[in-house]
């Protein structure tokens, strides 16, 4: 290669219409290949300069001298699970990677839209109508919650905004669909805190509305309670729905579970809850990962009821997804059935979330780059 080592490549994912014009007009070019340019990069989902037929070849020679790349990252690997779900590694440049997962028909609660969750339809992949893709935002997580696999990574770094808008384009680019004609619900709950990574994340939500062209309302994201940031989040004039990560019905099974409970405990985050500007119709997701004889009981159901007393809410039941080193077993159906109950005849909408991908290693919390999958335990 002939390219200079020591001139740091400059990516288009990630940089938004105002930024795209200013490196146009820089380049000397007129001003409407900065739109060309967002459609190459966003819509078409090209992998090269190159590949962007639409420019003369003499700038994309010149682009490519000024080692302009268009910043697609790539599939490392790619598990299939039985259930049609598929667990993406997605690499980038300086060797770090995450994973982002392709769920075809999602299950409602991962939609955010509730009204099918739980419904056990078990067909495969093929025929599904609208799609779910489970989107990271950090390498690795710090948050440090004691039944999630992540938490194990520690954080490394977190995501720019086009790696976080990459990972969409790469697997819609895989999937071969395109939004909006196909139905895509985005959810940030894959690795990583988004709203310890609160701009880059954000600046990837309007990318992925105003230029990928996925409406914020079939986006949810999911914090483990970053109390700041959920005030922060309900100012924003353009944004995703809002989950929260509550998994715990008092302050000292939270703590233990979720070490940031100190920082941010019961009281104080359900305060933030509270004060979240709601739209129209719209509900906060409250998830809930059931840990046998830790969190499950009864009587930790009626809590919960008194926890989310007045607030507009509703309830993603997880049955905790197992792994090595997590020191938690998963309760039967009975006790997340009567769970449910409690909750449902309080009048909260309770739902449990179907596994996804549990058998590849992709389902909630077991984001863990596992590359060894056929020593898994199949569930
Ligand atoms: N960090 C954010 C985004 C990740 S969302 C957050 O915590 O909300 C991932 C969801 O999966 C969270 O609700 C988390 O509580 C849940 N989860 C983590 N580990 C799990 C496990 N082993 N089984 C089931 N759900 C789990």
């Amino acid at each position: 290669m002939n390219a200079v080592p020591d001139v740091p490549q400059i990516a288009l994912m990630g940089l938004d219409a105002s930024e795209v014009s200013a490196l146009v007009s820089r380049v000397g070019e007129p001003a409407y290949r900065a739109q060309q340019i967002l459609d190459a990069v966003y819509r078409q989902r090209l992998d090269s300069i190159g590949e962007i037929t639409t420019l003369p070849q003499p700038l994309r020679a010149s682009l490519n001298q000024k080692r302009v790349v268009v910043g697609m990252p790539a599939i490392e690997r790619k598990f299939v699970s039985l259930d049609g779900t598929v667990r993406y590694l997605i690499g980038f440049p300086d060797g770090q990677s995450v994973e982002t997962v392709w769920m075809p028909e999602g299950d409602g609660g991962e939609a955010g839209d509730g009204s099918e969750a739980g419904d056990a339809t078990e067909e495969a992949a093929k025929n599904w109508d609208r799609a779910t893709i489970c989107v990271s935002s950090q390498v690795g997580c710090a948050v440090d919650c004691q039944f999630c696999l992540t938490a194990q990574l520690g954080v490394k770094r977190n995501l720019t905004a086009g790696e976080i808008v990459g990972q969409v384009c790469a697997v819609l680019k895989d999937q071969k669909v395109s939004p909006p004609q196909d139905r895509i619900n985005l959810v940030f709950m894959g690795m990583g805190e988004p709203f310890l990574n609160y701009d880059n994340f954000m600046k990837a939500v309007l990318l992925l509305v105003q230029e990928v062209g996925i409406a914020e309302s079939r986006m949810t994201v999911s914090t483990a309670g970053i109390v700041p940031r959920i005030h922060d989040f309900g100012l924003e004039q353009i944004r995703p729905k809002l989950a929260i990560s509550l998994n715990a019905s008092n302050d000292a099974q939270r703590e233990k579970l979720m070490p940031l409970n100190r920082k941010w405990d019961l009281e104080k985050l359900l305060a933030a809850a509270r004060d979240f500007p709601l739209r129209n119709r719209e509900r906060i997701t409250f998830e809930y990962v059931l840990l046998h004889g830790v969190n499950d009981s009864v009587g930790d159901a009626e809590n919960v009821v008194e926890l989310l007393r007045g607030l507009k809410a509703k309830v993603n039941l997880i049955a905790l997804n197992p792994g090595p080193g997590i020191e938690f077993s998963t309760p039967g159906e009975g006790q997340v059935h009567a769970f449910q109950q409690v909750l449902m005849r309080a009048g909260i909408p309770a739902f449990v979330r179907r596994p996804r991908g549990r058998d590849i290693y992709a389902a909630c919390g077991q984001l863990k780059r596992t590359v060894e999958i056929a020593t898994a335990p199949v569930r």
